[in-house]
């Protein structure tokens, strides 16, 4: 069975089609490159021993899109990353998120239709909850979706509401949206993983980068939110766990186990760590002491959130198996990989 990975030389997408690959699937890969390198293509082809079709374009040119499913018409399944993603820079060219991040996704879904291609999972995001009331922490799925608080949290809102509204509008297609919680980490054989244009604006790839003296400081946006020891809590997830999730959204469409032709599903841990605990597990896991300071809170940061993963466990019958060691043992095997150039990108 073939699928569509669009960004699949992205991060969450490269460890993705390893995971597809490694079950079974072929997989025809687009990604226009604009934040991620060619490079994964044969990344993914040492891993796996087989490589994935590759084609760069740009999914918003509805021209190329379209031609690219009339050459593939074996395609049985699309699940859509390519995006950008960076929240800052949304604010401050929300135009350049709108058009990408909205116009590719209705290209695809419109050339899924033509072609009769019935399955999409789409790449959402717990920023669709914004700071949950404390009723819904856990956060279900059925939580309430808050104003979204950037043009990138808006994108994913937004297509959400267009696969549901086509789904409901003609019953061809099928959609599954994964609201991931916070991917880290990197695959066991450190050959793919994280890689931030420039100054990341995550936390891991930062505390990796500032272990290995890329950084002078790790800068701990805050301790005196109403937290435990102070700083905010998310919902680590290892990029494997994540990608399996996709597998297994894909496997539920496939063998015809949907209750709804659109689901939706939290795809997190259920735990929730501080950002205090990330760094004493960075600590631990690779020995190093980590510089840091406590610096003022940056704006918009919501407090706390962790998924409720119930349902995902249930349905999807897909659990994270992987923990917080796990996850900073695995970021950083890749850094220092990726630093002493052992691996193919640039
Ligand atoms: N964070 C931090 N310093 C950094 C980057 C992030 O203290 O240099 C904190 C941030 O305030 C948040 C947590 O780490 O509490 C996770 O931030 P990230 O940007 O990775 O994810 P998001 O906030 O989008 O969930």
């Amino acid at each position: 069975m073939k699928i569509l990975v669009t960004g699949g030389t992205g991060y969450i997408g490269s460890h993705t089609v390893v995971e597809l690959m490694q079950n079974g699937f072929d997989v025809v890969i687009v990604d226009a490159l604009f934040n991620s390198q060619a490079k994964a293509v044969d990344a993914i082809e040492k891993i796996v021993g087989r490589r994935p079709e590759f084609e760069s374009f740009d999914l918003t040119c509805r021209k190329k899109t379209s031609d690219f499913f009339d050459r593939h018409t074996d395609i049985q399944g699309v699940i859509h990353f390519a995006a950008h993603k960076a929240v800052g820079e949304s604010v401050k060219e929300p135009l350049k998120y709108y058009r990408n991040n909205v116009i590719s996704l209705i290209n695809i879904i419109d050339e899924m239709s033509r072609h009769n291609v019935q399955n999409l999972v789409f790449s959402s995001s717990c920023t669709v909850y914004g700071q949950p009331d404390p009723e819904f922490l856990p956060i279900p799925e059925h939580a309430p979706i808050k104003k979204a608080e950037s043009p990138y949290g808006n994108t994913k809102q937004i297509a959400e509401s267009i696969i549901a509204d086509t789904i409901k509008a003609e019953d061809k297609i099928r959609g599954i949206a994964l609201r991931y919680f916070n991917p880290v980490g990197a695959h066991e054989s450190a050959m793919i993983g994280e890689l931030p244009n420039g100054v990341p604006n995550n936390l891991m790839p930062y505390i990796t980068q500032t272990a290995y003296g890329i950084r002078p400081i790790l800068k701990v946006f805050g301790n005196d939110y109403p937290t435990p020891d102070g700083t905010p809590i998310r919902d680590y997830i290892h990029i494997m766990d994540l990608a399996k999730a996709h597998v297994a959204a894909i496997r539920r469409m496939t063998d015809g186990r949907m209750k709804k032709n659109f689901e939706i599903f939290n795809i997190g841990t259920g735990t929730g760590y501080s950002v205090l605990d990330v760094i004493n597990s960075f600590e631990k896991t690779s020995g190093v002491k980590l510089n840091y300071e406590i610096a003022p809170r940056r704006e918009g940061d919501t407090i706390k959130v962790w998924a409720d993963p119930s349902f995902s466990n249930r349905e999807l019958g897909w659990k994270a198996e992987r923990n917080l060691d796990d996850m900073t043992r695995s970021a950083w095997k890749w850094e220092q990989a990726y630093r002493k150039g052992e691996t193919l990108f640039e």
